[in-house]
């Protein structure tokens, strides 16, 4: 079993709010929120906690706020000075760990397995350093992966009740994250928009454990494809790695949990070849080869395999991706043949096609090479055509 890893979720507390109280204190322990002109259709970033009390939220029109908090003071806010205290926190975060991932403005993952702590006492020790240096609150959720630490930390945000900013921190400890997860509402699991919420409430499910414990036939008549990954979401499974440069296009890979596990021996064959395809067909897409295949495996008890092969050339072609996909197969099949809930195969060590080096002076190393990848893709595909690999490579999760 692979080692349980501890994963930080951080979030700043109303964090446009925190930072106009540093420029104007006399707003402290108001109702206010930061955002457009009422009468112009602008809608609230943030919102006070005291605003919070009287009904505003965010995202919520500032003329439904007025509305609904009649004293509610307006601040129009400087976004540059947003985006400095943002760089600053970013900092102190990556000075504790290079494993940082910046997931907006005001919040951030990181993986601190390698420190030798617990990690609530990680979160307290890093909270403490944000709230003196930049005098900020934050909260923190604290689990085993990225889905439970988001979902921790909201949920320790909710539950505060001290009025004002709730400077949480909420740590689910290992082998608890299904049980964590089972009494909250359908609403807070990742991939459950309102729609979907609404669905499922007809038919029952209305606490993550229901959807946890439904019956997989008839999740795959209402998720399809996506039925065993949003089962694994409701058990509290989320194996993404903390990605430092979510912008680079590291390795193009597919992966598909199953809704019943799998023994079928033919049908796992067929589904490597399958994602043997695409993987190929997008990495011609981006003009780009890769020398390692990766598969990777989770049995039904979850212990998850991942075994790879690096290649003396770069290849793109689907038949060779699927000839060492299968032959890393094989060699875990021989060994141990039982069912299977998720397999997944990836290639990696990404550089362009050599037709295309030849456009341009020969890189010198490796990074060189990766980002003159990464270059082309952006000037043949615009941003959306990087986007869209790292896309599907989450889409699986
Ligand atoms: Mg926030």
């Amino acid at each position: 079993m692979e080692r349980a890893r501890k994963i930080l979720h951080v979030d700043l507390d109303a964090f446009f709010c925190a930072v106009e109280e540093q420029l104007d204190p006399s707003l402290k322990g108001k109702p206010f929120a930061v955002g457009g002109d009422p009468n112009q259709r602008g809608v609230v970033s943030s919102c006070s906690y005291a605003a919070r009390r009287l009904g505003v939220h965010s995202a919520m029109p500032m003329s439904q706020a007025v509305r609904v908090c009649p004293g509610l003071l307006i601040v129009h806010g400087g976004h540059h000075l947003y985006r400095e205290k943002s760089e600053e926190v970013m900092a102190i975060l990556r000075n504790w760990t290079p494993l940082m991932e910046p997931v907006s403005i005001d919040e951030a993952f990181l993986d601190v397995s390698d420190i030798p702590k617990d990690g609530r006492m990680i979160a307290l020790e890093i909270q403490k350093e944000i709230n003196s240096r930049i005098v900020l609150p934050c909260s923190f959720g604290v689990a085993s992966n990225k889905l439970v630490a988001k979902i921790a930390n909201t949920i320790g945000k909710k539950k505060s009740k001290s009025g004002s900013y709730p400077n949480a921190v909420t740590q689910v400890l290992p082998g608890s994250e299904a049980a964590f997860l089972a009494p909250l509402p359908i609403g807070e699991l990742w991939g459950v928009g309102d729609r979907t919420e609404k669905l499922l409430r007809d038919l029952g499910i209305c606490r993550i454990g229901q959807l946890a414990s439904y019956p997989s036939g008839h999740l795959s008549k209402i998720f399809g494809r996506h039925a065993g990954s949003m089962r694994d979401r409701a058990l509290g499974l989320d194996d993404r790695p903390v990605d430092p440069d979510p912008q680079e296009a590291k390795s193009v890979s597919q992966e598909c949990t199953f809704a019943q596990d799998v023994d079928d021996e033919s049908l796992l064959r067929k589904t490597i070849l399958h994602q043997s395809d695409q993987i190929g067909f997008r990495l011609r897409k981006y003009g780009l080869c890769g020398n390692t295949v990766r598969l990777k495996l989770r049995w039904s008890n979850f212990v998850t395999l991942s075994r790879q092969i690096k290649l003396d050339q770069r290849i793109c072609q689907n038949d060779w991706i699927n000839l060492h996909a299968q032959n890393l197969f094989t060699d875990i099949w021989q060994k141990e043949s039982r069912p299977i809930r998720l397999i997944g195969v990836g290639v990696s060590g990404l550089s362009p096609e050599p037709v295309q080096l030849s456009l341009f002076q020969q890189p010198s190393d490796k990074i060189d090479r990766l980002l003159q990848a990464v270059d082309e893709i952006r000037i043949r595909y615009g941003e959306k055509g990087l986007k869209r690999g790292i896309e599907l490579e989450e889409e699986s999760f």
